[in-house]
């Protein structure tokens, strides 16, 4: 259903870490809502709770949102610079009484904490403050006590919500306690900062992640005691692993940062985190930028768990490499070649080189991190590998010296070194020596590469040149010897 309003959402990190998956993908759904209805989409740095800021996360954000090209229309706009605010809506909170201050120490209130878990109650703050009389206020201020501001929850009664993807939430007011809104330090809490920014940058929907669905009717009744409207909520699936147990690091999925630095591709990450808790069909796994936002809607949204596979991840991006043009692939496989390879390979790496290579790992790449193991014979000098190698096709030593005997002196007296010559010696050959042909290729494949499986042989051959293919076959000839 197209909203009636014109739609600006928010993408509210708190740098409190580097940004995860489950992050990212409430920045892309927000994203692609804001772009499905051509709206805007705000970013919003939520860093008032200062003993938990990390040092470097809002760089982190900035720069994953730059590499998955969710580019914000407003913004970043930083709490930490908007006190301001958050004072004038406390101050008027406690003029209008639906707020008070409140003097109790943190000893204090451990100590109710750990009562009542003794007592298996859920904590809850007991609102002495609330009932303080004007006199013991007084004095309480004059002792010097910095106070907090806390909201005055209703005791009784609901808090209901239309959420866009659960649908109607109630939640018992006496199940809630009389949450801070200003702390003592002068940060406003979450929950304050939130609403008053969400208000004042005139936000139509939040859409963000499930475990934020608790604090909603605290929300949605601050919102009604500043007689503002509140935006719509979409609260959006928990993402759980394989073992059905939340995400975390445990399943490999750590912070996007990560993925990039294997070599996914943003083109896979914003395929992949799209079809967790969005689908556009039962069937469609592959959906460019462009049809994501033509389809995103939040009526596919699943009320239901997304399960987290890796597998899938890896595959897709296998699909998204195998897409790109050999050059570009080449270009974006350079940095990590160069971070990969060993240091005796010669650097800078030729481009030229890279570029007939890499069209032969193309196909069997799932991340890029790989292609330096995957053709590292390429570049080395030597390959090391274990002599048994050579016998792993089923034969003994006695016709593996004959058959690498053999196969050097066609080799060598050959004039032409490409495909079809090759194919033209080698496969001859194997006849000759009365070996199947997969035995025979095996056994140079192993000595040309110190490899069971690599990229097509000939081709193979082909990059690595005659004269280095001579030479790996005199080595596997010494090498056979010693078995
Ligand atoms: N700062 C909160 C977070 O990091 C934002 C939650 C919300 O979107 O309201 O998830």
């Amino acid at each position: 259903m197209k909203p009636k309003t014109l739609v600006r959402v928010r993408f509210a990190p708190s740098p409190t870490g580097y940004p995860h998956l489950g992050n990212i993908r409430t920045a892309l759904f927000s994203w692609l809502f804001a772009r499905h209805y051509g709206g805007r989409f705000i970013l919003r740095i939520e860093d008032t709770d200062v003993t938990r800021k990390v040092k470097g996360a809002v760089d982190v954000i900035l720069d994953s949102l730059r590499w998955l090209g969710l580019d914000w229309d407003e913004g970043p706009y930083f709490q930490s610079q908007r006190l301001h605010h958050y004072h004038e809506i406390a101050n008027r909170l406690l003029k209008e009484g639906f707020a008070y201050l409140c003097y109790c120490s943190r000893e204090r209130l451990e100590m109710m904490r750990q009562e009542q878990m003794k007592q298996k109650q859920p904590p809850k703050y007991d609102g002495r403050c609330r009932y303080l009389t004007q006199r013991v206020k007084e004095q309480l201020e004059a002792s010097g006590i910095v106070p907090v501001v806390r909201f005055k929850m209703p005791l009784e009664g609901e808090t209901t919500l239309h959420d866009l993807i659960r649908g109607d939430v109630a939640f018992k007011n006496s199940a809630l306690d009389d949450f801070v809104l200003l702390k003592s330090d002068g940060y406003p809490t979450y929950h304050l900062a939130n609403i008053v920014d969400d208000h004042l940058m005139a936000i139509s929907h939040v859409l963000r992640a499930d475990e934020w669905l608790s604090s909603t009717p605290r929300h949605i009744l601050l919102y009604q005691a500043l007689n503002w409207p509140p935006p719509q909520f979409a609260h959006l699936p928990m993402i759980l692993g394989p073992d059905r147990a939340k995400l975390s690091k445990r399943h490999g999925a750590t912070n996007i940062i990560d993925y990039r630095e294997q070599g996914y591709l943003p083109q896979t990450m914003i395929n992949f985190l799209a079809l967790l808790g969005w689908s556009l069909d039962d069937r469609t796994e592959l959906l460019s930028r462009e049809e994501l936002i033509k389809y995103f809607s939040l009526e596919r949204v699943s009320k239901t768990a997304a399960i987290f596979n890796n597998r899938k991840l890896e595959w897709m991006n296998g699909v998204y490499l195998r897409q790109l043009s050999p050059k570009e692939f080449a270009q974006r496989a350079i940095p990590f070649l160069d971070r990969g390879l060993p240091a005796s390979v010669k650097r800078p790496l030729s481009e030229n080189y890279v570029c007939q290579i890499m069209p032969l790992l193309q196909e069997r790449s799932k991340i890029l991190a790989e292609v330096s193991q995957l053709g590292d014979f390429f570049f080395l000098e030597e390959i090391e590998y274990d002599a048994s190698l050579l016998l792993s096709g089923g034969l003994d030593a006695r016709s593996a010296t004959q058959a690498i005997e053999i196969a050097l002196q066609k080799l060598e007296a050959a004039k032409a070194w490409d495909v079809s010559s090759l194919e033209g010696m080698l496969r001859p050959l194997a006849a000759e020596l009365e070996l199947s042909a997969g035995k025979f290729f095996g056994l140079v494949r192993v000595a040309t590469t110190g490899r069971t499986a690599a990229p097509p042989l000939f081709q193979t051959m082909i990059v690595l040149g005659k004269e280095r293919c001579l030479k790996r076959l005199a080595i596997a000839l010494q090498r056979v010897a010693t078995l």
